[in-house]
């Protein structure tokens, strides 16, 4: 099998062996989000605390978003910019899975408290230019018990949010996201995971969370592999 389907490296294409996700040139290129972060945004701090868990930015003191904790692996940068690059407009499912392994061992204990999984969802007309949902497909890969696929509804086909300043990102991407009226009396009280590829601002994550507080669930947790840090 190793021969016939070499194992490669997530970024560069590289040849790797089977059990790692990078090689050896890529992976000193990564940068974990590491404690001491914000323990809302997951924004890492430059001073090392004594204590580690509990506390919170300046953004999110100011602007409390309506999430609660925000798991993230990688800070963005170009080598695992790459790599999701690949995932998302590769068509290379499998690389899902790979994905998914490495949130489960970061966020194992978090999906295992959890009651719903579920993703950002896209816009029907995106969804037919790239075929499938990669936050969806990554959720599937984590749990698949706990998730609905359609738990989230996307109303607006959004102007794709990478040319934006921050302040037209915010306006365009208020009230994008409905909750699926057939799931309205199911999410009161309940702790439920947002699965997402990349956190940029974070308004897309918001914007989903306030819908699903709105309805009652207590307990909003963002997982993404990567989090552009500003
Ligand atoms: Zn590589
Ligand atoms: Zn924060």
């Amino acid at each position: 099998m190793e021969i016939l389907f070499p194992t490669k490296c997530l970024s560069c294409d590289a040849v790797i062996s089977s059990d790692a996700n990078f090689c050896k040139n890529c992976w000193p290129k990564l940068q974990f989000i590491k404690s001491p972060h914000c323990k809302i945004c997951s924004h890492p701090f430059e001073i090392n605390f004594q204590e580690q868990e509990n506390y919170i930015c300046a953004n999110c003191l100011k602007k409390p978003p309506f999430f609660d904790k925000t798991i993230a692996i990688y800070r963005y940068n170009p080598t695992i910019g790459k790599a999701i690059g690949r995932f998302k407009y590769g068509d290379q499912t499998f690389l899902a899975k790979k994905f998914a392994k490495i949130l489960l061992l970061k966020a194992h204990d978090e999906i295992a408290n959890c009651d719903i999984i579920c993703a950002v969802a896209l816009h029907r007309s995106k969804l037919r230019k790239r075929k499938f949902n990669q936050a969806l497909l990554l959720a599937k890969n984590l749990q698949s018990k706990k998730l609905i696929f359609d738990l989230l509804i996307r109303t607006k086909n959004q102007k794709s949010q990478v040319k934006l300043t921050q302040k037209q990102r915010l306006k365009n991407i208020k009230k994008a996201f409905l909750l699926n009226p057939k799931y309205q009396n199911l999410i009161k009280n309940k702790h439920i995971i947002l699965v997402d590829d990349v956190i940029t601002t974070s308004s897309t994550a918001n914007s989903c969370a306030k819908e699903l507080k709105k309805y009652g669930a207590k307990k909003i947790t963002i997982l993404t592999i990567a989090k552009t840090i500003f």
